[in-house]
C-alpha cells in the first residue's frame, strides 16, 4: 500500500465532508512528539473534514506548539497534567473519551503503535463503537481496508458507528509534515478520573541506532547466525556501515540472539524501510508479514530455494559468514 499523498482526500460531497471531524492522537514522550504519529493526521487528512490533533502530559506546552506548526491541522487540543506522560490507558481512555464527547467527533485516529493498540479499544468499549484496526487505506468516511491473517488477505470493512475509532498502519500513511501550519492552541477537558493503575518504572533498551519502527534502511538477521555473539559480531558493523537499524527474526529473538524489542513480523514490529536485508532469515509467512512492503528488499541465504528469494528485489545465495564481512568492508570503504 503507496502512502497516501496528503493532498488526495475523498470523492465525497463537500456538504458531507464539512460535517466529517477528526481526532487525530498525537503521542509524545518526554517532551517530544513521537513523529510516526504524525501518520494520523496524514490518514484524517484523507477524510477531507476539519482535523484537530490531541496531546496530554505534563510540560505539553511546546509539544503542543510543535503539533500546532503540521499543515492542515485546525486546532490542537492540549491538556496539561503529568499523570498522562506514560499513555498509560487506565487514566488516557477517560480523558479522551471525555474530549472526544465535548469535539463531537466523528473520527479518532491512532497510530497501531504499542500505545494506540492499548489505548483504542478501551476508548472504543467506553463509546460503545466497533473498533477498526490497523488500517492501511481509506475508501471513504465509513469504509477502511485493513490486512488479516498476517497480510495473506486484504478486508474491506465498513463502519455505521457515530464515531470511528480508528488506528492506522504507520507504514501505509506517511508521516505529516511538520511545517507551514499555525492552529490555535485549545485546553481540553481533564476528567481527573481516579485510576489504580500506577506508574511505577520501565526499563528501556538502549540503542545509538535509528530507530527500528523509522529507520530508512534497516538489517535483519534470523537464526542462520547461529549465536547471540555471532549475531553482534556480524550485524552490528553491517548495521553501521549502512547506518542501518538492526532488527531480527522471531526464531533469533526467541533464541536470544537479539532483544524482543528487534523482532520484525506479525507479532513484532511492521517496517517498510527504503532498504531492508534479511540475513540468515528463511522468509516465513509470518515474518515477511512485518517488511514486505519494504521499497526494496535484499537477502542473503546459503539456500537458493529459501522463500525470502520469492519477496526479495536482490538475493545472493552464499554463506554469511563469508559474504556479510566482506560487503561490510566495501560498504565501509565505500
Ligand atoms: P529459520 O526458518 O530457521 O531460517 C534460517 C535461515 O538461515 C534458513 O533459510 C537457512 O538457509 C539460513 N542459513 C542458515 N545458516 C546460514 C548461513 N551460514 N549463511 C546463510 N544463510 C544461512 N517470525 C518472525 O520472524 N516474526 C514474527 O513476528 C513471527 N510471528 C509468528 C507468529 C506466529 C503465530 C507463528 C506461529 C510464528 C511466528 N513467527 C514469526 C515464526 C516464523 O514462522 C518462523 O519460524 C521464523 O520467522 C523463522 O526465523 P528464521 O528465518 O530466522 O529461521
Amino acid at each position: 500500500q503507496a502512502a497516501t499523498p496528503a493532498s488526495a482526500t475523498l470523492r465525497s460531497p463537500a456538504a458531507l465532508r464539512r460535517l466529517l471531524s477528526a481526532l487525530a492522537i498525537l503521542e509524545q514522550r518526554d517532551g517530544v512528539l513521537n513523529t510516526g504519529s504524525l501518520s494520523a493526521i496524514t490518514a484524517a487528512k484523507k477524510l477531507g473534514g476539519s482535523i484537530h490533533g490531541f496531546v496530554a502530559g505534563s510540560g505539553i506546552k511546546p509539544v503542543a506548539e510543535e503539533a500546532a506548526k503540521v499543515e492542515g491541522v485546525d486546532k490542537i487540543i492540549s491538556v496539561e497534567n503529568g499523570v498522562y506522560d506514560k499513555g498509560l490507558p487506565e487514566n488516557y481512555a477517560p480523558l479522551l473519551v471525555e474530549n472526544i464527547k465535548k469535539g463531537g467527533y466523528t473520527h479518532v485516529i491512532a497510530g497501531h503503535t504499542a500505545f494506540g493498540k492499548n489505548l483504542m479499544p478501551r476508548v472504543a468499549a467506553l463509546l460503545d463503537s466497533q473498533q477498526i484496526s490497523d488500517i492501511t487505506a481509506i475508501e471513504d468516511e465509513k469504509t477502511f481496508v485493513r490486512p488479516i491473517y498476517a497480510g495473506n488477505a486484504i478486508a474491506t470493512v465498513e463502519s455505521s458507528d457515530a464515531i470511528k475509532i480508528i488506528t492506522i498502519r504507520g507504514t501505509a500513511f506517511a508521516a505529516a509534515e511538520v511545517a507551514g501550519g499555525k492552529a490555535p492552541i485549545e485546553d481540553g477537558v481533564d476528567p481527573k478520573a481516579e485510576s489504580d493503575t500506577e506508574w511505577i518504572s520501565e526499563d528501556l533498551a538502549k540503542s545509538d541506532r535509528p530507530d527500528l519502527a523509522t529507520a530508512p534502511k534497516v538489517v535483519s538477521g534470523g537464526r542462520g547466525l547461529k549465536s547471540k555473539e555471532e549475531f553482534d559480531r556480524i550485524m552490528n558493523p553491517l548495521a553501521d556501515s549502512l547506518g542501518a537499524a538492526v532488527g531480527a527474526s522471531r526464531a533469533a529473538v526467541d533464541s536470544g540472539y537479539a532483544d524482543n524489542s528487534l523482532q520484525v513480523g506479525q507479532t513484532g514490529k511492521v517496517v517498510a524501510p527504503q532498504l531492508y536485508l534479511a540475513v540468515g532469515i528463511s522468509g516465513a509467512i509470518q515474518h515477511l508479514a512485518g517488511m514486505k512492503d519494504s521499497k526494496v528488499i535484499a537477502a542473503i541465504n546459503k539456500d537458493p530455494d529459501a522463500p525470502i528469494f520469492q519477496v526479495a528485489d536482490v538475493g545472493l545465495v552464499g554463506d554469511l559468514f563469508d559474504k556479510v564481512p566482506e560487503l561490510t568492508e566495501k560498504l565501509s570503504k565505500a
